[in-house]
C-alpha cells in the first residue's frame, strides 16, 4: 500500500524568518509519518534553519530544484550533493514553471532525476500537461512522452521509488483544480506508462500526486480517487493553517 503524500511546493515564496515560523507552527498538529507523509519543499536559502527547528516532528524538507552535476563551475546553481550531505528526501524535478520560465528540456530533466538518485534522494518528478494537449484529446501520447523521456536509464528499483506529479499547467495557479475524475485519469495514464515501462509490480509502488490548485475544498475528492496517492500544492501549502488542513484531510 502507497502511503499518502502531502507535498507543499512553496516556490519563490517565504523568507527564512517566516519559514521557520511555519515548521515550528505545524509540526505538532500534523499526522504521523507512517500515516501521512508531509513534505515541504522550500528555497535552498531556508533548508539548514527548517532542518534545525524540525526536531523530531513528522515534516520533510524538501529542495524545489537541483542542477544535474555534483560540482563544478555552473554559477548560481543548486549541488545534489550538497543537498545529500543536509539529509535532503526529496528534490521535486521538472516543474512546469522550470520548464517554461529556464527553459528546461526532456533531457535535462532526464539528468536532474538521474543525478538526485545518484546521490541518494529521491525526485519528484513533475509532468507537466498543457491546455492544448488536453483538449486536442492527445493525452496519452503526452504521458508516454514525458515520463519514458524523464525516466530513461532509471532502474526499476530506483523507479519504484519515485514520486511523480501530475501537474496540468492549466490548472497551476487559476484557482481551478482538475476535476478529480480528470486528475485521475492523468494520474492512471502515468502509472499504466510506469507498468508498460517496468511492470506492474513497478506501478503499483510508484506513488503518483496531483497538483494544480488544490485546496482543503477539493483534496477529498482528489485523494478519493485509486490512482492518487497525493498531492503537491502551491498556494495552499504557504499558509500554516491551510497546509494543516490538506495535512489533515482525513480527519
Ligand atoms: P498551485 O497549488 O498554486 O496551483 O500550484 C501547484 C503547483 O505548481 C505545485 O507544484
Amino acid at each position: 500500500t502507497r502511503i499518502p503524500f502531502i507535498g507543499g511546493n512553496w516556490k519563490m515564496n517565504l523568507t527564512p524568518t517566516a519559514a521557520v515560523a511555519f515548521v515550528q507552527k505545524i509540526q505538532p498538529k500534523l499526522p504521523p509519518r507512517s500515516a501521512v507523509e508531509t513534505v515541504i519543499a522550500a528555497s535552498p536559502l531556508f533548508l539548514t534553519s527548517m532542518q534545525a527547528v524540525q526536531g523530531d516532528g513528522p515534516v520533510q524538507i524538501a529542495a524545489e530544484n537541483c542542477f544535474y552535476r555534483d560540482e563544478g563551475a555552473y554559477t548560481g546553481e543548486v549541488s545534489p550533493k550538497a543537498l545529500r550531505e543536509l539529509a535532503i528526501p526529496y528534490v521535486i524535478v521538472g516543474h512546469s514553471e522550470r520548464r517554461k520560465y529556464f527553459n528546461e528540456t526532456d533531457d535535462i530533466i532526464n539528468k536532474k532525476v538521474q543525478a538526485v538518485f545518484k546521490n541518494q534522494m529521491t525526485p519528484i518528478l513533475c509532468c507537466d500537461e498543457t491546455m492544448g494537449r488536453f483538449e486536442n484529446g492527445d493525452r496519452v501520447s503526452w504521458a508516454v512522452g514525458q515520463v519514458t523521456a524523464a525516466l530513461r536509464g532509471v532502474s526499476a528499483t530506483d523507479a519504484s521509488k519515485l514520486i511523480i506529479a501530475y501537474e496540468p499547467s492549466w490548472a497551476i495557479g487559476t484557482g481551478h483544480s482538475a476535476p478529480s475524475q480528470e486528475a485521475e485519469d492523468g494520474c492512471y495514464l502515468i502509472r499504466q506508462t510506469v507498468a508498460d515501462l517496468y511492470s506492474d509490480e513497478v506501478a503499483d509502488q510508484t506513488r503518483i500526486l496531483y497538483g494544480g490548485s488544490v485546496t482543503d475544498e477539493n483534496i477529498k475528492d482528489l485523494m478519493a480517487e485509486p490512482n492518487i496517492d497525493g498531492v503537491l500544492a502551491g498556494k495552499a501549502s504557504v499558509n500554516p493553517a491551510e497546509f494543516l488542513k490538506l495535512a489533515n484531510f482525513e480527519t
